[in-house]
């Protein structure tokens, strides 16, 4: 049995390993056009920060002591230049030595990432125009920031590494520009889930320029312009690209092996393209959402390592099924965290499946306790069976601990029932008697069980909440604090059964407080005295959130919000 790996990081590093360890026997022949192999390429960005202060610290193993523990023939600065599936051979090229051979194989495992994109845009081939792929990339980021001291970046794109560069160039004393083409950061994320981080990247001091993009780029005197596509010139000395990657097909494609529509190898769920003996994984593929169904990809490590340890099961003649992904992912912003896992509700909407959603703010542990970090919770469900779809989470601390469960709900095909029910490591110092996640199910479940009828922040520019009225029940000092909604009636809760005789059963109520609890039981309080009542979801934390998206809307169709 002879296998041939193609690429050495987390997919091909691991289904070398995984080979081995199956077959004493087999010839495993690893190649990687780099230099390293297994990097930790989800470090990098707090190696140029200085979190990470040694580079070999991101060197997960070297080619040496992999090949040694696992007897694995490994070819650095070796790329495989064709597949010829006919034949079962590749042909290689020593990027040292320039010299080009051909191997053959018996199964041929592909795991060659992706790419940064660098769209043809004016003056993209600056030295001042860097992105983030490997070691190498980090050095050079690195080393500009280093030996240059620059006084301003551009990060182009606010996804995860766009996000982690600011942060960690921030670190490093260089004021920063985040420049996205989207309203949002973040894309795995909703808008007013997003916007939750908006606010803390710019309260640490980064400039953050939504629904724009970088045109072009040039070198004035000794900076950079990039000109945006609103038409702005943005001076800096660093412009760092992050505006996603593109699955380095080519080899695949030029084989004959099936490509999917946005560009990934098409895999079957044994990660098994469309030639029986070759199998791809990673970055590279296009593989099943496993909440929607629909062919998907990410550019995620998980996923990536699991592909690998399944491709080499299959391979080396087990079966061993990958059964879609969740795209669970989180990113650390200063001080915040947000994390995501299944399926968003733009996506659900795109496929138009049907699904509810619930906010709830809580504490990350005992509010007594010192130190608890509120956490925005949303959670997606379907409204039939109440089987959870998707999880968004906002906060600081404990965000990863609740993703991560709420991850294994979907993956367990559980319902938010079931989350009212999950019985959680507790005591005061990292959660509550009511986990966050025991919270999100009781939330979600009410919704189910008609205890509660919701008005979410996106509807409420819509006729018929237009017609509504607003009831604050919020104490004074809060609105004191941080505003209301525009025309919001002030009664605080406790006072709400007194004021009862005051209002009017023709009209529709909106109670809504900070986070939704005590509007809860204002809603109940109305709804059982016979008048119209709907709880503002999330209350007027979700709302502040989504302000600046809902006074735009409604200044745009001049309606009663913008007064
Ligand atoms: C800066 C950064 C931060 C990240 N942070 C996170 C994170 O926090 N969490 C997370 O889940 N994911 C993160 N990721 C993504 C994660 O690293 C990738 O999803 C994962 O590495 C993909 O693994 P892969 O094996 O498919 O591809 P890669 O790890 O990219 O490895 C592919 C390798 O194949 C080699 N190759 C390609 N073509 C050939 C060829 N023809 N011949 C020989 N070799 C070839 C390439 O040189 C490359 O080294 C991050 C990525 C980056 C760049």
């Amino acid at each position: 049995m002879k296998l041939l790996i193609v690429g050495g990081v987390a997919g091909g590093a691991t289904a070398a390993a995984r080979a081995r360890r199956l077959d004493e026997r087999a010839e495993i022949v690893l190649f990687e056009r780099g230099e390293h192999i297994s990097f930790a390429n989800c470090g990098l960005p707090y190696y140029i920060g200085g979190v990470i202060e040694k580079r070999d610290d991101l060197l997960v193993t070297t080619a040496k002591a992999l090949g040694d523990r696992y007897h694995v023939d490994i070819r650095v600065f070796t790329e495989v230049m064709s597949i010829d599936p006919n034949n079962k051979r590749v042909e290689a090229r020593n990027l040292l030595t320039k010299k080009t051979y051909h191997e053959s194989y018996d199964k041929l495992i592909l795991a060659p990432g992706a790419e940064p994109l660098r769209p043809p845009l004016d003056g993209i081939e600056l030295d001042t125009v860097l992105h983030l792929r490997n070691i190498p990339d980090s050095e050079r980021i690195k080393s500009y920031v280093d030996r240059m001291k620059p006084e301003k970046a551009v990060v182009v794109g606010g996804g995860y590494i766009g996000l982690e560069m600011a942060d960690n160039l921030v670190k490093r004393g260089v004021k920063t520009v985040i420049l996205e083409m989207l309203d949002q950061v973040m894309a795995p994320l909703d808008y007013e889930m997003a916007a939750l981080a908006h606010a803390h990247i710019k309260e640490n001091g980064v400039v953050l320029e939504l629904e724009n993009g970088a045109k072009g780029f040039k070198k004035q005197g000794k900076g950079t312009v990039v000109s945006t596509k609103k038409g702005k010139d943005i001076e800096c000395d660093l412009v760092i690209l992050s505006i996603g990657v593109r699955p380095e097909n080519k080899l695949a494609s030029e084989a004959g092996l099936e490509i999917g529509e946005r560009g990934g190898i098409k895999v079957d769920a044994a990660m098994r393209t469309s030639n029986p003996d070759i199998f791809a994984v990673g970055d590279a593929v296009e593989v099943r959402d496993f909440v929607t169904g629909h062919p998907t990809m990410t550019a995620l490590a998980g996923p990536a390592n699991k592909q690998g340890r399944i491709a080499a099961d299959n391979a080396m003649g087990r079966k061993s099924l990958f059964k879609g992904t969740l795209g669970t992912s989180i990113v650390k912003i200063f001080d915040m965290t947000a994390a995501s896992t299944g399926a968003s509700e733009k996506l659900l909407k795109k496929y138009n499946m049907p699904y509810q959603v619930s906010y709830t703010h809580s504490g990350s542990h005992a509010s007594y306790y010192p130190g608890a970090q509120i956490m925005a919770v949303k959670l997606i469900f379907s409204p039939g069976n109440g089987k959870i779809l998707g999880a968004q989470i906002v906060g600081g601390d404990g965000v990863d601990k609740r993703i991560d469960v709420m991850a294994t709900a979907i993956r367990g095909g559980m319902t938010v029932y079931d989350l009212e029910e999950l019985e959680l490591a507790y005591a005061p110092p990292f959660s509550s008697a009511k986990d966050p996640v025991n919270i999100a199910g009781f939330v979600a479940a009410n919704i189910l069980k008609g205890d509660v009828e919701n008005v979410y922040w996106n509807e409420l520019n819509r006729a018929d909440n237009r017609e509504s009225i607003f009831i604050d029940l919020r104490n004074k000092d809060e609105l004191e604090e941080s505003g209301t909604i525009p025309g919001a009636l002030h009664v605080p809760l406790n006072d709400l059964r007194d004021k009862l005789e005051s209002l009017d059963k023709e009209r529709a109520y909106i109670p809504f407080c900070a986070v939704g609890q005590r509007a809860y039981i204002g809603h109940r309080i109305l709804s059982q005295k016979g008048f119209k009542s709907r709880n503002l979801s999330g209350g007027y934390r979700t709302y502040l959130g989504a302000k600046e998206k809902i006074m735009k809307e409604s200044s745009a169709t001049k309606l009663w919000l913008s007064e």
